[in-house]
C-alpha cells in the first residue's frame, strides 16, 4: 500500500507553524492549514500556498483550548482530506509571571493549548496513522520542555509535560512505523516573545531592538535566533524515511542553550 503523506500544522498562520507548513508544502506533501483567524483570512492563506507550492491547502479555524473544537476539526480534516498522517502540534501560547502571581484562569489555558490539546489531536489522528502502518507526531515543545526559567511555570510544565506525553506515543506505536519526537527550539523572533521583548526593554531601559540581543545573549551562546524555517527543516526530516529511528526524542535547536 503506498503511504498517503497529509501533514496537518497547528497554528500555522503565524511564527514557527507558518514556516512548518511551508517547507512541508514546498518539498511536496499535502496540507491542511490550521488557525484563529476566520474562513476568509484562511483562505487567502491558501491560495498564497496554492500559488507558490502548486496545490491548495485546505484551512481549519479552531480554538484548540476547546476539546469539543478539536473534534469536530478533525472530523472535518477526516471527511475533506482524510487522515493526517503527519501531525505537527505547534500551537501554543506564553504567559509569565511569578508561580504566587500566576492567574489560575491562564494556568488552564496554556496547560490546555500548548499541552492539551496537542493530546487530542494525536488520540484522534494516530488510529488513520495505525490504519496506514506510517505516521509522524511532532510535538512543538521548547527548550523549556528539557530546562526552565523563572516566571514561566505553566509554559515549563506544558512543554516538559508535551516531552513525556511525546514518549509514552512512541513506545506505544514503535513497531507500527509511526514515530513520535518533540523539537525544542530556543530564541525564535516570533509574535509569541513579543511581550517578553516589550517587558525587557522596559527593566532595562533599552530599545525593543536592545531587548531582543539582551534577551538572547542572557540564555544562548550563538548570538542570533533560530530561524523559523530551520525547524521546519529539521520537521522535514522527521518525516523522512531516514528519521524512522529517530523516535522518543526530544530535539535541541537552541544555538547552545541547553548544553551549558
Ligand atoms: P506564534 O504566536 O507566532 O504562533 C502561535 C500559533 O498558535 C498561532 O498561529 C496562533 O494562532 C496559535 N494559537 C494560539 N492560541 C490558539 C488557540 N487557542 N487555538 C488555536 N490556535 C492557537 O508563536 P510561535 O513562536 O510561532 O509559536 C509556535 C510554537 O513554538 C508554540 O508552541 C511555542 O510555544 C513554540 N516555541 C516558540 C519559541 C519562540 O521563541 N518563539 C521557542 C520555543 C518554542
Amino acid at each position: 500500500m503506498s503511504i498517503r503523506k497529509l501533514a496537518l500544522v497547528t497554528g500555522s498562520t503565524s511564527g514557527i507553524g507558518l514556516e512548518v507548513a511551508r517547507v512541508l508544502a514546498a518539498n511536496g506533501l499535502n496540507l491542511v492549514l490550521h488557525g484563529l483567524e476566520d474562513t476568509a483570512a484562511g483562505e487567502k492563506l491558501a491560495e498564497e500556498f496554492e500559488q507558490a507550492y502548486g496545490r491548495r491547502p485546505l484551512y481549519c479555524q479552531a480554538d484548540l483550548s476547546q476539546p469539543e473544537q478539536i473534534d469536530q476539526l478533525m472530523q472535518t480534516i477526516e471527511d475533506k482530506a482524510g487522515s493526517p498522517t503527519i501531525l505537527v502540534n505547534n500551537a501554543g501560547i506564553q504567559h509569565t509571571s511569578p508561580t504566587e502571581s500566576f492567574p489560575a484562569n491562564m494556568w488552564d489555558k496554556v496547560i490546555a493549548i500548548n499541552l492539551s490539546a496537542a493530546f487530542h489531536t494525536s488520540r484522534l489522528a494516530l488510529p488513520g496513522m495505525q490504519a496506514q502502518g506510517w505516521g509522524r507526531i511532532i510535538n512543538i515543545s521548547s527548550v523549556h520542555g528539557l530546562v526552565a526559567s523563572v516566571n514561566k511555570s505553566a509554559y515549563c510544565a506544558a512543554k516538559h509535560g508535551l516531552v513525556g506525553f511525546t514518549k509514552v506515543m512512541a513506545l506505544e506505536n514503535a513497531a507500527q512505523g509511526i514515530t513520535a519526537n518533540c523539537i525544542c527550539p530556543g530564541w525564535v523572533d516570533t509574535p509569541l516573545l513579543v511581550e517578553q521583548f516589550k517587558a525587557y526593554a522596559q527593566d532595562n531601559n533599552t530599545s525593543f531592538e536592545e531587548a531582543k540581543q539582551g534577551l538572547i545573549s542572557a540564555k544562548t551562546p550563538y548570538p542570533d535566533f533560530v530561524a523559523p524555517s530551520e525547524i521546519g527543516e529539521m520537521a522535514l526530516f522527521l518525516c523522512s524515511d531516514a528519521a524512522r529511528a529517530i523516535n522518543g526524542t526530544a530535539l535541541p535547536i537552541d544555538g547552545g542553550w541547553t548544553a551549558q
